[in-house]
């Protein structure tokens, strides 16, 4: 927390709006939509609900096909199924590790060969970084596919100038727990289409008619953040910028710790872009140093230390078993070699130095033994 969370929350108790709507949640909307550039916004429950909300928007149907970058946490791709509509999931490329626009081009073409278009993509800025917005919104708006742009874990994170976010038809937020700015739970969509903003909150509010009774002609959803939690997002939002500096440079101590380990590699930024680096994620070469992931999680939970592998892609997990996946090149899956040899460190914005001094030891520790080793046996 930052400071004004409960000053602000102590306001809506004084006024008496404890009821799901309210002050705060209005000013809530305006000042993300103006920190993001875009003409507006809308609160809801959770990021999950404002993925659910845009494709539903997107009239995303039983039967239709989404296109979804598959390095990414399960939520980007669960609202596809509550439709009843089907993922097709994409590739990394090396240097954003987010969807390739090769293997969605690839897609795309496929697709139309088979006569279809998908109904939308959802593209995830992973980590903080920016996926390549401009070739993949080059390929979506030649082909008029509409684009929701995943910046669950990139508020605060630039590309080209630009706020993550506001690329798409659609961009969605998260502040659950452990993003870079938290209401504890909750989420945002963001457009500049005021009057499909407009009918999210209407479905998010049980779908209301304007009558003097309780009337329905739409199924509608309870997806509405509360006027309490978004006392605490504006609070939040207040701090988001030192967030975004505070993580940038836990991310970049790891970078000088390591800088002279071969076989260490850290998630790359694209030159003109910038990352809140909500999380450090880097990857270990195994040929190189002799460690591998779970022999680098397990001396780290051993101290004590919380890392964890980077997401499992979602075209490998039980769930999505016979899911159609396209790769970045016929040899070379890169999320999937990212899954092998990828990790997030802990990356709090609040971390002290001396504890990210205990993280690197550790590692260097592993590093040293295992390297020895390795080298023995060779
Ligand atoms: C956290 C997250 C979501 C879901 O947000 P919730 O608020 O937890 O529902 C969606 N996509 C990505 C990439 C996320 O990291």
């Amino acid at each position: 927390m930052s400071g004004n969370e409960r000053k602000y929350i102590d306001e809506a108790f004084d006024t008496n709006w404890i009821a799901p709507l309210g002050p705060h949640i209005d000013a809530f909307e305006k000042e993300i939509a103006a920190y993001t550039n875009v003409k507006d916004a809308a609160a809801v429950s959770s990021g999950t609900a404002a993925i659910h909300l845009a494709l539903q928007l997107l009239n995303v149907r039983n039967g239709d096909k989404v296109f979804c970058s598959s390095f990414t946490f399960v939520a980007s791709a669960n609202p596809i199924c509550y439709l009843g509509a089907e993922p097709i999931f994409i590739d990394s490329e090396p240097e954003t590790w987010n969807m390739s626009p090769r293997a969605l081009e690839l897609a795309i073409r496929d697709a139309l060969k088979e006569g279809w278009l998908p109904k939308a993509v959802i593209v995830v800025n992973l980590y903080g970084q920016s996926a390549k917005m401009s070739e993949l919104m080059t390929i979506c708006n030649q082909y008029d596919v509409p684009v929701i742009e995943d910046a669950a874990e990139s508020l605060g994170s630039t590309y080209k100038g630009k706020q993550s976010g506001s690329f798409g038809k659609f961009g969605i937020f998260s502040f659950n727990g452990n993003k870079i700015i938290t209401t504890s739970g909750g989420g945002m969509i963001v457009s500049d289409d005021v009057e499909l903003l407009r009918k999210a909150r209407f479905l998010a509010t049980q779908a209301r008619d304007t009558a003097p009774h309780y009337q329905h002609s739409t199924i509608g959803y309870n997806y509405r953040m509360s006027n309490l939690l978004a006392a605490v997002g504006r609070a939040q939002l207040e701090v988001l910028n030192e967030r975004v500096e505070a993580r940038r440079a836990v991310f970049k101590k790891y970078e000088e710790a390591f800088l002279n380990r071969s076989g260490i590699h850290f998630m790359p930024e694209l030159e003109y872009s910038k990352s809140n680096r909500w999380l450090t994620a880097m990857t270990i070469n195994e040929q190189e140093t002799g460690v591998t992931i779970p022999m680098l999680l397990e001396a780290l939970a051993e101290q004590n230390i919380e890392a964890r592998p980077v997401w499992k892609p979602l075209h490998m997990q039980p769930i999505f078993t016979g899911a159609r996946f396209y790769a970045h090149s016929e040899d070379n899956a890169v999320c999937e070699q990212l899954f092998k040899t990828g990790i997030c460190l802990p990356s709090g914005s609040s971390m002290s130095v001396v504890d990210q001094v205990r993280v690197v030891d550790c590692i260097n520790e592993v590093l040293n033994n295992c390297g020895s080793q390795s080298a023995q046996t060779a």
